[in-house]
């Protein structure tokens, strides 16, 4: 159940601590505030359907590339049952939904993943829903825009998850060969195989404060370089420093910066 709904439940009656302050709001504060903790900024992770809620117009979005869903082809021990689970827990098919919409009255083609769903590890459907709307924005010749969220490859997909990784990169090539746009928005956290391609793959990479950005963990490059790394290593404004971000955007900002850029490329 996503933050809406609740709060469409409850009336905005009931409260929500901050895991970073323990600072109590209402739920509809919250959602008010852009699920930002109102006492330290502490940016709440969204569900795919809550993202597309705070920057979509309303009632714009509609929803495409639906009615795939992964296998448990490799027979992978307990992935049914985390798949199911994620299924039931998440109401998604799986880690990102994608569809058209428009942003600030700008047409465009958007996907969003879901880092409540097995942590947005990418499958061969996150892959190919990607895939299919980047080929249907290429057709179209509509812009993508893009939330990245992924705990990396889903290895119960074994080499096929990795796959996907070209897979997109193709897609993405064909799209921008046309001369199409292509923002992506990192969100925290981003990691792994959607880093390693799609995410850093946009014509302007955007991120969110805060966000952890990175391919391996902190405490394998640690052990491989053998060397220290500062605090906010892997943090977006690291990125930013070192020229792999070309903005941070506060998510209360990003549905006007998103719609700006737009309205820039425009044919
Ligand atoms: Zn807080």
């Amino acid at each position: 159940m996503g933050l809406m709904d609740i709060v469409q439940k409850v009336s905005g009656s009931a409260k929500v601590t901050c895991k970073k302050c323990s600072f109590e709001t209402s739920e509809y504060d919250l959602v008010k505030n852009s699920y930002i903790c109102p006492n330290c900024g502490f940016a709440y992770r969204l569900g795919a359907r809550d993202r597309i809620h705070l920057i979509c117009d309303k009632r714009s979005f509609t929803e495409l590339c639906t009615g795939l869903t992964s296998k448990n082809f490799l027979e992978f021990p307990s992935y049914q049952e985390k798949l199911d689970k994620a299924r039931t827990t998440t109401k998604e098919e799986d880690a990102v939904v994608c569809g058209t919409a428009k942003i600030g009255g700008k047409h465009c083609a958007v996907f969003v993943m879901d880092s409540k769903f097995m942590m947005a590890s990418m499958g061969s459907v996150v892959g190919e829903k990607i895939t299919r709307l980047f080929e249907l924005a290429t057709a179209s010749k509509l812009p993508v825009v893009g939330f990245t969220a992924s705990g990396g490859a889903r290895m119960q997909e074994g080499i096929i998850s990795l796959m996907q990784m070209a897979k997109v990169s193709g897609a993405v090539k064909n799209h921008s060969n046309e001369g199409l746009l292509y923002l992506t928005v990192l969100t925290d956290p981003t990691t792994g195989g959607v880093t390693a391609s799609f995410a850093m793959q946009g014509d302007i990479i955007l991120a969110e404060p805060k966000a952890l950005v990175g391919f391996a963990g902190r405490r394998v490059v640690e052990q491989t370089t053998k060397s220290q790394l500062p605090d906010n290593f892997q943090s977006a404004e690291f990125l930013l420093e070192h020229g792999f971000v070309d903005a941070i955007v506060p998510r209360a900002e990003l549905k006007d910066t998103i719609a700006q850029i737009l309205t820039m490329h425009e044919n």
